[in-house]
């Protein structure tokens, strides 16, 4: 299908990307000629992905994932690899091992994490589409950060083979743009049945725009606009609730008691999950070399201890002590029963509502270096890790600027509708935005 090439040298000022491809081929489809960028965590036959970490130093897959043998099929461009959190481990993209990317609105200002690289990219005009992928908020993090749109489907909806893991049970590639519309032409081009991801269904996403939404009902959580939420960011997205109100939809207060255990359960089941995961990376093909005269446990700790930045290690050892003999039921196991509080918690809520609006984000971009402490970055979190947690849609759409920097208004919906998600979002971005 390749019969065109393009060429691709950005003016890169952010960092966004890690690898570029200077001559992209592209073919007919779809998506026939437009340039696309892929977050560094899904693999890309020939071209280095590196997670963000220096741990796969030298490694250049030789297969594609699923994702990108389907971007190929539909004709677009993948020119490039973008900066990422490493293994996704971020809300700032500083993890990375290739430097933070700046934000474009301001470029003292972090774009989120830990697609910021993605998100970057599309935000700067550099591509028009790009993938990124979420655990607790990595895709719609940074498009609210950036002023775009970012959407997590529903979970099984794509496949994650050739997505280098970092929390299974959490994650889900999705795509980022600069209107709903082509997230949505995206997400239909990505979004297809493949056996070899156990949790692949066939249910693929269908592109219908539409963007009546009269008597739709929507709910307003308290919980995503009351403590630790910038009241300016909650005002904002208030507005916006409003206007898609003006537009016809049905709009009440809602309530998700189980918020309260939301963010401990999702760092407990994520970093267990990445200490499992990340166990492969030995570095005997890739990675910083290692004294071989070594007993091999002392070259492993020497290659991990170099190979993987702090926050990595921080969680690896985070995850091993809360699956460790003794701990487990302690951790992990009430982990999982806050986790099925929450898958409860929005079934009812769904039961009356067809949509939950919050804001994505309870703040605007951060400065560069400004988090310091794990803790107070994990708790801005809070409103993303939800949905990852229940496996519903979620999408970031842009709904005004605090600052100006731009906030984003993030909607969910019940499993396997994520078209209504989409098309609400197309409805206020259409016709919602004053
Ligand atoms: N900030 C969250 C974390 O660090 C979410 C990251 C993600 O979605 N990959 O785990």
């Amino acid at each position: 299908m390749a019969n065109r090439t393009i060429t691709f040298e950005p003016d890169d000022r952010w960092n966004a990307f890690i690898t570029c491809c200077s001559r992209a081929p592209c073919g007919d489809g779809a998506l026939a000629g437009i340039p696309v960028a892929v977050k560094d965590n899904i693999s890309t036959r020939g071209i280095p992905t590196t997670c963000g970490s220096r741990i796969l130093d030298g490694y250049v897959p030789p297969f594609d994932a699923h994702v990108v043998e389907l971007l190929k099929a539909s004709g677009a461009a993948i020119v490039g690899k973008t900066n990422m959190d490493e293994f996704g481990m971020g809300t700032t993209t500083e993890t990375s091992a290739f430097g933070p990317t700046k934000n474009p609105c301001d470029p003292d200002r972090v774009p989120g994490g830990s697609s910021g690289g993605s998100a970057a990219a599309v935000a700067a005009g550099l591509v028009r589409m790009a993938l990124g992928t979420d655990t607790g908020g990595s895709i719609r993090c940074p498009a609210a950060f950036c002023g775009i749109v970012g959407l997590k489907p529903t979970y099984a909806r794509i496949s994650r083979y050739g997505l280098i893991a970092y929390a299974n049970s959490l994650e889900q590639i999705g795509p980022m743009a600069r209107t709903v519309e082509e997230v949505s032409r995206l997400m239909a081009v990505i979004s297809r049945y493949d056996p070899r991801d156990s949790t692949s269904i066939r249910r693929p996403y269908i592109h219908q725009p539409t963007t009546d939404i009269a008597g739709l009902r929507i709910g307003m959580p308290v919980e995503y606009f009351g403590e630790g939420v910038d009241p300016r960011v909650a005002d904002t997205v208030r507005k916006a609730v409003g206007r898609l109100e003006d537009l016809g939809a049905e709009v009440e207060e809602c309530s998700i008691p189980s918020m309260a255990y939301a963010l401990a359960a999702y760092y407990v089941i994520c970093t267990s999950e990445a200490s499992s995961n990340l166990a492969r990376f030995d570095g005997v093909r890739y990675g910083p070399a290692a004294d071989t005269r070594k007993a091999w446990h002392d070259a492993f700790s020497e290659i991990r201890w170099k190979g993987f930045g702090r926050e990595v290690r921080r969680r690896i050892m985070l995850g091993t002590f809360a699956l460790s003999a003794g701990y487990y039921g302690k951790y992990y196991a009430k982990a999982q029963a806050a986790r099925h509080n929450i898958i409860r918690d929005f079934e009812r809520i769904f039961s009356s509502v067809d949509l939950i609006a919050g804001p994505t984000m309870p703040t605007v971009a951060f400065r560069l270096g400004e988090k310091t402490d794990p803790l107070s970055m994990y708790l801005s979190d809070i409103l993303t890790v939800p949905a990852n947690l229940a496996g519903v849609p979620a999408i970031s759409v842009p709904c005004g600027t605090v600052d100006g920097l731009p906030v984003g208004l993030q909607l969910m919906g019940r499993r396997f509708e994520d078209e209504l998600v989409v098309n609400a979002a197309a409805a206020y971005e259409e016709r919602g935005a004053a």
